[in-house]
């Protein structure tokens, strides 16, 4: 457990030390805001829609589950999403890549984890959130929306819509104050101004939310283990019960997964490595044990070795159908406030589109493919696309342009 542990989850003496750097803190984050509200900072706006997935707390569980669900959300419209971050704290700030065999302590464990899972959907980070952006378009000219992870205090990137993620556990909100006094990274205020506010798990806060933006539930399912070599051999807790068992977590992690193992009734000895561990074979030697159980997220650092009795927890978010629908409502009037052709590219050629007779598609000339545009929404999906085999829909000179 961490020290701010005992004191972000209740008022004591020493909140009187911290309380004055709380709110200073606070008020340079609001100042800053504002700034950038009054046109007194400039702000960069991107050629595709930008949006803003982050916590209010220092601890973002529920976020990762939340992005993925959103990537998936996105990619089954026909989008092209990529993804940036600022990545690990050690990151040297040049905007990079992350692909699946990235190191691990050059971009992060949770960067890592996200290329991975995110297949097709690019991964940048870096500092300077702005400069991220631009690198990650022109190494990928056909992704047409980007996802700021942790993007809520990096104004200087415009954004259309900011999602907030909360976990509703007793360790999330706290005592409802600004670091370091509590758990907040600003204030509860801030998520009045927000688009949406997703919340995981039951209410067991006193905090008044009737000014909040509107709220959208999100469930973790978690209760089938799968074996680390053979996905297809599950696993239910009731059959762990007579087994023994070791679980492992790093940091981040821990306090949610052996909650949720003692929830589900499981007897397990809990290990908890630093947060970003890389993790090695010796960390898994038990003298006494039938099972080890992790969570997806690390299990997936230990993929350069195997470990026969290792299972792990997949960890998948069911969203409220309701932020479904605005998001792609908003996405749909965005671009519908755009010209498609200027920022779409074909998704297997990367060359430029142009639009079709009616404008309801988009054409790429040398794949000879036409891209639907349903609802206001390019589909840059080759499945989707219909093929160009009458010679009168290639294009007189003048419809290039
Ligand atoms: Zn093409």
């Amino acid at each position: 457990m961490k020290l701010s542990e005992f004191y972000w989850h209740r008022i004591t003496p020493l909140h009187f030390l911290l309380w004055p750097i709380s709110i200073l803190y606070g008020v340079i984050i609001s100042l800053k805001r504002l700034c950038y509200r009054l046109d007194l900072f400039s702000t960069i706006t991107l050629s595709v829609p930008v949006i803003v997935v982050d916590s209010i707390t220092v601890d973002d569980k529920g976020k990762t589950p939340f992005i993925l669900w959103l990537v998936e959300l996105l990619k089954g419209y026909g989008l092209r999403p990529g993804i940036i971050s600022r990545g690990s704290n050690d990151n040297t700030g040049t905007p990079i890549a992350v692909t699946t065999s990235s190191d691990q302590d050059a971009v992060g464990g949770k960067s890592l984890w996200l290329a991975h899972r995110c297949a097709g959907c690019p991964v940048w980070i870096g500092d300077d959130r702005v400069a991220v952006a631009e690198e990650l378009l022109k190494a990928h000219p056909d992704c047409n929306i980007l996802i700021n992870d942790d993007g809520l205090q990096y104004h200087q990137l415009e954004r259309d819509l900011e999602i907030v993620v909360i976990d509703y556990c007793e360790q999330n909100i706290g005592n409802g104050q600004i670091i370091p006094a509590g758990p907040l990274r600003e204030s509860l205020n801030r998520l009045q101004d927000v688009d949406a506010v997703v919340v995981n798990g039951k209410i067991n806060h006193k905090f008044d939310t009737e000014e909040w933006a509107s709220i959208y539930d999100m469930n973790l399912t978690r209760d089938i283990f799968h074996h680390n070599l053979d996905p297809r051999n599950c696993i239910t807790p009731t059959e762990l019960s007579s087994r023994r068992i070791h679980a492992i977590a790093d940091l981040d992690n821990a306090q949610w997964f052996f909650d949720h193992l003692l929830s589900l009734g499981i007897n397990a000895k809990f290990h908890t490595f630093a947060d970003n561990h890389k993790f090695e074979k010796k960390d898994f030697q038990f003298p006494d044990t039938d099972i080890i159980l992790m969570s997806e997220e690390d299990a997936f650092k230990t993929r350069s070795f195997t470990i026969n009795n290792l299972w792990i927890l997949p960890v998948e978010a069911q969203v409220d159908g309701a932020l479904r629908e605005y998001i792609i409502k908003n996405i749909r009037d965005k671009f519908q406030s755009l010209k498609l052709i200027d920022i779409m590219a074909c998704p297997l050629c990367k060359g430029p589109l142009r639009y079709g007779k009616f404008k309801d598609e988009l054409i790429c000339q040398s794949d000879q493919l036409a891209f639907p545009i349903i609802r206001g929404i390019p589909v840059m999906q080759k499945d989707k696309a219909r093929e160009l085999s009458n010679k009168n829909e290639t294009p007189s000179k003048h419809e290039l342009y």
